[in-house]
């Protein structure tokens, strides 16, 4: 179990899956710059958080719901958590709303489905953060991509929790260690929003940067 001094933000765990250098000169030498990429995310996280709580088609909507962990150590907000209406005596009650409800998180996401599970480990967290608040299991969320514009749902199965756990537990790792790593060039440094402040081609070992560049010129040439 983690103190509440020792917590972390939920969306850090993105920023590991990226790539951990990227995480480290966030959150440990508190480096940010903003590219295209970032600027529509976090437009999108905007207009998600705008707004309170609505019902909409039977499914209460609340946005920007404080979010923590104790046992994985995070905190943060999430994008939408949707309740739906549960059996009767499953669930749990919200005030001045009738029956029971369980909750449903779902984060917002600039662009298209990425490889990886970056997404669905940030957004897992957000369920293990709200079953730990609210004393309930969460068996799905879903993830909404902006193109195209499209739910996806994605169930909490054993795997993508033991992943979560140990992404969790890995930044708590890196950030304890306070150690910035070497650049790991490769082809998503080109959208990394760091890049400028990493200097991947400078910092990184010849054999890395030989190998960058080879690929580089055979992209070009196509
Ligand atoms: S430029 Fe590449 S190595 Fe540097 S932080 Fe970004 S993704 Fe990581």
């Amino acid at each position: 179990m983690y103190k509440e001094d020792e917590l972390l933000p939920i969306s850090a765990l993105q920023h590991l899956s990226f790539c951990k250098r990227q995480c480290a000169l966030i959150h440990i030498e508190q480096a940010w710059a903003e590219n295209r990429y970032t600027a529509e995310g976090r437009l999108l996280h905007e207009k998600a958080h705008d707004g309170k709580t609505e019902m909409r088609e039977g499914v209460r909507i609340t946005r920007s719901l404080p979010l923590r962990s104790l046992t994985l150590g995070l905190s943060g907000i999430a994008d939408i958590v949707e309740f739906h209406q549960e059996e009767p005596g499953q669930g749990i009650k919200l005030p001045g709303v009738k029956g029971t409800w369980r909750p449903f998180p779902v984060e917002y996401k600039r662009g298209r489905q990425k490889t990886g599970s970056c997404d669905e480990i940030q957004l897992c967290a957000q369920a293990i953060c709200l079953e730990e608040m609210l004393g309930l299991s969460i068996p799905e969320g879903a993830l909404f991509y902006g193109l195209p514009r499209r739910r996806t749902i994605v169930p909490f199965c054993g795997e993508i929790r033991k992943l979560t756990t140990d992404t969790a537990n890995e930044l708590h790792s890196l950030i304890g260690k306070g150690q910035t790593p070497p650049p790991e060039l490769g082809s998503k440094c080109e959208r990394c929003s760091m890049k400028d402040l990493c200097l991947p081609e400078v910092n990184c070992s010849k054999r890395k940067l030989s190998s960058y560049m080879n690929n580089f010129f055979r992209e070009d040439e196509e």
